[in-house]
């Protein structure tokens, strides 16, 4: 059975640009509630981490340097079949490709900074949460 939750990252181009509430209010209006959030900044280790499957990309360095070039907002989500809806609500990894409505439509703007990240699997949505957040800071 699908899990209720999803973990995300509101990235740093997204942040830079302006963009923290109108994603809130898209994530909002789309029936997510809010678990577990708060404005941070990832060190270039942890991005390294974070995103360890993909080290062996070519892009793998670029993504670390961004993910850790400014503050992120990170957040839990909750709501049914989160993990796919939410990654319905964000859209395609590259923004040419994300359909009209999505977050990435709106507000990335290339498939490296593309504004947005959602887990893909209920086992990484668990695993990326855990990675921010403590049991204190859920409620
Ligand atoms: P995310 O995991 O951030 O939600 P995703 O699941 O849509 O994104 P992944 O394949 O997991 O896409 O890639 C992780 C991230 O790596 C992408 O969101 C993007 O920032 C970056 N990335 C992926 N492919 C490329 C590429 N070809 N060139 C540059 N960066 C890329
Ligand atoms: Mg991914």
């Amino acid at each position: 059975m699908a899990g209720r939750v999803t973990f995300t990252m509101i990235k740093p181009d997204a942040v830079r640009n302006g963009h923290i509430g109108n994603i809130l209010k898209m994530i909002g209006d789309a029936g997510f509630k809010i678990r577990a959030m708060k404005y941070t900044r990832m060190t270039a280790d942890q991005a390294g981490q974070f995103y360890e499957v993909h080290k062996e990309r070519p892009f793998y360095g670029e993504l670390v340097d961004f993910m850790s070039s400014g503050p992120i907002v990170a957040a839990i989500l909750e709501k049914d079949n989160a993990v796919e809806a939410f990654r319905t609500l964000i859209g395609a990894t590259n923004p040419a490709q994300a359909a009209e409505g999505t977050i990435r439509k709106a507000y990335a703007t290339s498939i490296g900074e593309n504004a947005v990240h959602g887990s893909d699997s209920d086992e990484n949505a668990l695993i990326e949460g855990d990675f921010h957040f403590s049991r204190l800071e859920r409620f």
